[in-house]
């Protein structure tokens, strides 16, 4: 904990810290050619590790050495020393974490809430590349539009994609004690990325344990709110890491996205299977490139077939949110930094992601209203 708040943290303290943290060949930490990123925004760091993936398990110790030694300067808040590989990054369906078995303690099962927020729904998908990112940042937007006052957080540490949907890239600033972050803004939506804190294109290499430690700093370390709804971009999947994000956090609720093939439906089966098990409420299943609108012509194909997923979820018995066309305005222009309700507002498109926003709020008020009622029970 920060002992003073006016004793300026440097990068150099940092950096002297880490001279007695040694590297798996012996090296002094703060002269390792590994260290690749030191970011000190008052009491709070953040280190990258650059490591050979293969070696990931030998490094463990020393981030967690490296951890330690800064956590124990004078002024520092918190600590998140990240291992990142120089190469690709594998999918993030194969993301190394979801099976880090056997590192660390095992999660405490308090639920993290965050002061400020009224809702924390979550964005969740049963594997990677189904939109989930691009769902979540037009359903923040949809919500927006209601009149509520909406927060992004971006979870999914495997592929952050919020600076790119968001056109927002600045490092975030602290507040004047230096104890939170202050989240970026744009679209009238509060921000927040891991992708803000670390050099873009810099592939990470998650550990179990290290996965919940990152998502409950932007939970609790940034200066949220006042917010009706913070929504969360978890990381696609449903591995350990998304399982104990779900135990952990105090979701009021959860949105799967899908896409109509079979085997997303499986995923996303899983998905709501993932929540169901510790008790959050499914807001519902959104079916996201539902069917192909053409650009020229604007004529609609179902290349996948229809109503797969709604079909899917009154089986499952949840909501069925609505259908997002797989559009290339869509991909153009959310891969430029605009989301469709920002830069097409009043296309079928956008339309659509209101709808869902409509559906989740209607959801949202179902179960706060029967919590208010009943206090959920957990029984583990
Ligand atoms: P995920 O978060 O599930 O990995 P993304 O939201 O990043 O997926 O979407 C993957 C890609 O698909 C992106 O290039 C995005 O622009 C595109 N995309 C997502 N939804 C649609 C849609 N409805 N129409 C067209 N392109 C889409």
């Amino acid at each position: 904990m920060a002992s003073n708040d006016t004793a300026e943290l440097t990068e150099d303290m940092v950096r002297a810290a880490l001279a007695a943290v040694r590297t798996p060949e012996g090296v002094a930490l703060s002269v390792s050619p590994a260290l690749s990123g030191v970011v000190v925004t008052s009491g709070k760091v953040y280190l990258s590790v650059n490591v050979d993936p293969a070696q990931a398990r030998a490094w463990e110790g020393v981030r967690g050495a490296a951890e330690a030694a800064v956590k124990a300067l004078p002024g520092v808040t918190s600590a998140l020393v990240a291992l990142t590989a120089e190469r690709k990054a594998a999918p993030a369906s194969a993301a190394p974490a979801a099976h880090g078995h056997g590192h660390g303690a095992p999660a405490p099962s308090r639920a993290i809430s965050v002061p400020g927020v009224a809702a924390i729904i979550a964005v969740a998908s049963g594997k990677g590349g189904v939109g989930k990112s691009t769902t979540s940042i037009n359903l923040a937007l949809g919500l927006r539009d209601l009149g509520l006052k909406v927060g992004l957080l971006d979870a999914d540490i495997y592929g952050p994609s919020v600076p790119r949907l968001s056109g927002v890239a600045q490092k975030p600033e602290t507040t004047a004690d230096g104890k939170t972050m202050i989240p970026l803004e744009n679209f009238g939506l509060q921000l927040m990325s891991i992708g803000f804190l670390v050099e873009e294109d810099t592939p990470m290499i998650w550990r179990g344990p290290m996965v919940m430690s990152a998502i409950s700093q932007m939970l609790k370390d940034v200066k949220w709110g006042p917010l009706d709804v913070l929504v969360v971009d978890m990381p696609p999947g449903t591995g350990d890491a998304q399982l104990t994000m779900a135990q952990q956090v105090n979701l009021a609720g959860a949105v799967i996205v899908s896409t109509p093939q079979d085997l997303a439906l499986i995923d996303a089966r899983r998905g709501v299977a993932m929540f169901e098990r510790v008790n959050i409420p499914i807001l519902g299943v959104v079916e996201n490139m539902s069917h192909f609108i053409c650009p020229h012509c604007g004529g609609r194909s179902d290349i996948f077939g229809h109503g797969g997923a709604h079909a899917e979820a009154d089986k499952l018995g949840v909501p069925f949110l609505g259908e997002i066309p797989l559009h290339m305005r869509i991909r153009e222009m959310s891969d430029a930094g605009l989301p469709i309700l920002v830069c097409d507002p009043d296309s079928p498109q956008a339309a659509a992601y209101r709808h869902v926003a409509q559906g989740v709020k209607a959801a949202l008020e179902r179960v706060q209203a029967s919590a208010r009622k009943a206090p959920r029970i957990v029984i583990e």
